[in-house]
């Protein structure tokens, strides 16, 4: 109750751009604001990163390297280091390949989903049924039979359209189908395809299940209602092997009244087999990092905890989510915020917090007016957070222009060219002054 009036003050003097009763935070926002967006910092470690290890599929020794060389540059920049250990799945596609046979030849690029069986050792050729939903596939269940069903179905959201590639392949089975390809899950494209996870159901048959791009599964519509028929030939060789070691990697600047109170931020380090996993989601990590970075420059040291951690294996397990809920089972977390949409222009915050906290969070959003970054408002964290939000922390993502990720999400095109310095530091901002202040609430 107090801590809402001293932030109705603060909102008030925000607002009228003068010293309200609680500078601390605002004073504090404004150092932090220029300290981040004064250097190429963020931009130069970023790059090098994904430059140096693209391609940080879990159970790889890609991501495990680039996981010893964070801990390495974080050790000689002095900050206490620690792992959480975690097993992770590990699947690797192997040599893949789609061929349209028939009417006329020619190579389609695609890529299989993760977690998709292979196609036995040799390559499958069938005939082409496309369907423009799961409904069409049902009314047409008997022409599905020994067919490549081809899912094109145009995106709308990420939420409602990354269904046909999860579950696309149970579908297909169900019909009888030897294989399933879906449209790839995003708004534009220039030919690429876009992996991503993918689920089977032990009910049905387990068949090959890829993403070809936006452009061939119109093109292969068009063809089946001209009344040509289609054959494809599809190679795959999705391969699962055991288990595999990886690590949460976890820094943090100690709370100096009440350490064992935890502001916790970052992203998932890593990423699909394709593109640099940029800004899916290196970008996040270090946007975070970049953040608490800041902080310890300055010489802030904040009365909670606020940690940065580097989840492992969110894109096709969650392990590190798990495990990171799981091992802090003993710490009080006051809040957990993800970066995981994206590094462009941050909007601002998204969060479950109710009633008093989500007005404190929003006079805290109101600070980053400067940076076009203020909007609080209702809704989820991310998938990392998703486990200590099941145990009932308040969970925030950052939200950014979201209008040009899913061109490039879980494609060869998220590689770092796309992103922006200053719309980067942007992001480092928000995390910074959002975690700051809500670590430092009375
Ligand atoms: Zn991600």
């Amino acid at each position: 109750m107090i801590y809402s009036m001293i932030l109705v003050a603060l909102f008030g003097a925000v607002m009228a751009g003068a010293q309200g009763m609680a500078p601390r935070c605002a004073d504090d926002a404004r150092r932090l604001t220029a300290a981040i967006t004064a250097d190429s910092l963020l931009a130069g470690t970023l790059a090098r990163f994904v430059d140096h290890y693209p391609r940080r599929l879990s159970g790889s020794a890609m991501l495990e390297a680039s996981l010893d060389d964070i801990i390495a540059r974080l050790r000689q920049d002095g900050w206490n280091v620690r792992t959480q250990p975690v097993m992770v799945p590990h699947w690797e596609r192997g040599e893949e390949s789609l061929t349209m046979a028939s009417p006329v030849t020619r190579r389609l690029p695609m890529l299989g989903l993760g977690g998709s069986i292979g196609t036995g050792g040799r390559p499958l050729r069938a005939a082409v049924l496309v369907v423009q939903s799961f409904a069409e596939l049902e009314r047409r269940a008997t022409e599905a039979r020994g067919r490549i069903v081809v899912f094109n179905v145009p995106f709308t959201t990420y939420g409602e359209t990354v269904q046909i590639r999860s579950r696309g392949a149970i579908a297909a089975a169900k019909a009888g189908a030897v294989a399933s390809l879906v449209r790839s899950v995003g708004p534009y494209g220039i030919q690429t395809p876009h992996t991503g996870g993918m689920a089977y159901d032990s009910a049905v048959a387990r068949i090959p299940h890829a993403a070809i791009t936006m452009e061939d599964a119109m093109m292969l519509q068009r063809f089946q209602d001209r009344g040509e028929a289609v054959e494809l030939e599809l190679v795959m060789n999705g391969q699962w092997f055991a288990e595999a070691p990886s690590r949460n990697v976890v820094i943090e600047l100690p709370g100096t009244e009440l350490p064992q109170e935890v502001v916790v931020m970052g992203g998932h380090i890593d990423s699909w087999d394709v593109g640099q996993g940029a800004m899916d989601d290196a970008g996040g990590c270090f946007a975070a990092w970049r953040a608490l970075h800041a902080m310890r420059a300055l010489g802030m040291k904040p009365r909670r905890t606020i940690r940065v951690v580097f989840w492992t294996n969110e894109e096709n397990g969650l392990r590190g989510g798990l495990a990171y809920a799981e091992q802090t089972a003993m710490e009080k977390h006051v809040l957990a915020i993800e970066s995981d949409e994206g590094t462009f222009a941050p909007r601002g915050f998204q969060t479950n917090a109710k009633g008093a906290l989500f007005a404190t969070l929003k006079e805290i959003g109101s600070l980053l007016a400067p940076i076009n970054a203020s909007a609080v408002v209702e809704g989820g964290g991310g998938a990392d957070i998703s486990p200590l939000e099941k145990k009932g922390v308040p969970v925030m993502s950052l939200q950014v222009d979201g209008s040009r990720y899913f061109w490039y999400h879980h494609t060869d095109g998220d590689t770092f060219d796309k992103l922006d310095a200053k719309e980067l530091n942007h992001c480092a901002v928000a995390l910074a002054v959002m975690s700051w202040c809500a670590a430092n609430l009375p």
